[in-house]
């Protein structure tokens, strides 16, 4: 189809979104895919539609379309080549049972559109329909001049759209949102920043981070299915379409069909080593908002002075909360942290606002024991020296140290699914080959997340010093410890909370995602100001 064609054509669908909503074109023209329950039932019933191979004599499947004047290509569905030589235009439309299957105004442009195209390409049109395959139902679309006036008009509209450097807004309190594939990507009511009336849809409610923690263990791909074995032995299997992402922990080997699987799916691996220093990570090479990127690099470079003041107020904020919530005693500590939550929010700089954290940090740690039960942490609380970062060797410290690492995988999981780039940030610099915008938007979910998931395992009794072994005086977690750690932060990430901006429940997991994505609003354009999350 390319030639006669100038560089770029205008894909047909993406004037049959814009239709619909301008918004859902931007998105789907940037790359944004969803992998909804929606889009899936959508995918499965094209599918013999899609397959050019089932194609008889006289009825075509999947026939490559274009206009060259245009400059628009496309595909239909089904083409019936009748007696007289002439076509018939079928395109296949899921709608669900209990919706009506009517003919909406994205159908006739489509259809439209589909027979100019053919029209174009030298073959005589005489009537075209929408098969509704959950209904089983063809209906006949008549098109006048004013419906082929209408698609052109559309045609040009979308190209307007899908060139614009910067998202069309949300739709405000529209139906049409609830019924979108996209508004878990879109966020139209978070954008606004109102209360919103709508949960946002989970894209896969079954799906979830996998964490590959046995050393010397190897995943590879059976029949769909992700295989998990350790000396010969079966250990985990489970179905591909509910993994979300997969996390892999020191010594375990993956398989080159499974990489390339995850990387199909748009699906990120991170590589930690087993103390849970994230490692590395990969990304497809098709990724999402490639043009918000760039601002996001510019943002950086420039800087986001309010953006890097959200990070720290609310880590301080949720700091203090934890301590509130579970420490025996400082209060005088909380009090300080509320202070220094305020004054985050007000600094004029950088170095001003580091300090407001150093400060609020040194204040934490030093009444973090407090945070554990006496009863189960007399060797923990013995042997710790206050927070260490890389270098600990007590303990505690590679406990949060781990905890951290499994926070951080799962923020580039996130930043990397809505198209950013974890090593650009705003607080963070990005000047020491660091995932500063990960580091950045992790700082918020620390508290309730990593610590909140360490000391829980403490004071359960789950976590105990036997987990750990010592080496030449320094403190390493052993397997039992790392699958103790992994299993309680699996459990604190998916908690639901009450959004504090939003007000709608939300796991702990999709609620990154959520941040990430109003990173990507503030860079973008299309929203006002990031809000962090405080816990209360
Ligand atoms: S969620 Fe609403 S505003 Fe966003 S793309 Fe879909 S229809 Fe448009």
């Amino acid at each position: 189809m390319s030639s006669g064609f100038s560089a770029d054509p205008l894909p047909l669908s993406l004037v049959a979104h814009t239709v619909f909503c301008e918004r859902r074109a931007w998105l789907e023209a940037v790359g944004e895919r969803t992998d909804t329950a929606q889009m899936a039932v959508g995918v499965a019933s094209h599918r013999r539609a899609d397959d050019p191979g089932s194609s008889r004599d006289r009825s075509v499947r999947s026939l490559d379309i274009g206009h060259k004047r245009m400059n628009l290509v496309g595909r239909c569905d089904v083409v019936d080549v009748r007696g007289d030589g002439s076509l018939g235009i079928v395109e296949y439309k899921a709608t669900p049972v209990r919706r009506r299957p009517e003919i909406t105004e994205a159908m006739r442009i489509q259809l439209a559109l589909q027979r100019l195209c053919l029209e174009d390409m030298g073959h005589d049109v005489a009537e075209q329909q929408v098969y509704f395959t959950g209904h089983n139902v063809h209906a006949e679309v008549e098109l006048d001049d004013e419906a082929f006036d209408t698609a052109r008009s559309f045609a040009r509209r979308a190209r307007e759209i899908v060139s614009a450097s910067i998202a069309p807004l949300p739709l405000v309190d529209d139906a049409r949102c609830s019924s979108c594939s996209h508004i878990s990507v879109c966020l139209p009511d978070e954008r606004a920043e109102g209360e919103v009336q709508r949960r946002i849809h989970v894209a896969d409610p079954d799906a979830q981070t996998v964490h590959l923690t046995t050393q010397g263990s190897r995943a590879s791909v059976s029949k769909g299915r992700m295989v998990v074995k350790a000396r010969g032995e079966e250990i985990a299997s489970l179905p591909l379409e509910r993994v979300q992402g997969l996390v892999v922990h020191g010594n375990c080997d993956l398989s080159g069909a499974l990489i390339r699987q995850m990387l199909w799916r748009d699906l990120t691996i991170v590589w930690c080593s087993s103390v849970g220093r994230v490692v590395g990570w990969s990304r497809p090479a098709a990724s999402a908002n490639g043009l918000p990127r760039v601002r996001q690099h510019v943002a950086s470079a420039e800087g986001r002075l309010d953006i890097a003041r959200e990070f720290v107020a609310s880590k301080v904020a949720n700091q203090a909360t934890l301590l509130r919530r579970n420490a025996d005693g400082g209060r005088e500590t909380i009090a300080r942290l509320r202070r220094s939550q305020r004054e985050a929010g007000v600094v004029d700089s950088l170095g001003q606002l580091f300090g407001v954290e150093g400060d609020a940090a040194a204040a934490y740690f030093r009444e973090f024991p407090l945070l554990l039960s006496p009863s189960r942490s007399g060797e923990f609380r013995r042997r710790w020296p206050g927070r260490a970062g890389r270098h600990a060797h007590d303990p505690l410290n590679v406990a949060l140290n781990y905890a951290y690492g499994l926070l951080l995988g799962e923020v580039v999981r996130a930043v990397v699914a809505c198209g950013l780039d974890p090593h650009a940030g705003f607080l963070h610099s990005s000047a020491r080959n660091k995932p500063a915008l990960a580091l950045d938007l992790m700082e918020e979910f620390r508290a309730p997340l990593a610590d909140s998931a360490v000391v829980t395992a403490i004071n359960n009794g789950e976590l105990v010093i036997d987990d750990f072994t010592d080496v030449l005086g320094s403190s390493r977690l052993t397997e039992r410890g790392r699958k103790v750690l992994v299993a309680g932060f699996e459990r604190r990430i998916q908690t639901k909370f009450t959004h504090p901006v939003f007000g709608y429940r939300v796991s702990w997991r999709r609620a990154i995602e959520v941040q990430a994505r109003m990173v990507l609003g503030c860079v973008d354009g299309t929203q006002g100001r990031y809000v962090g999350i405080k816990t209360r």
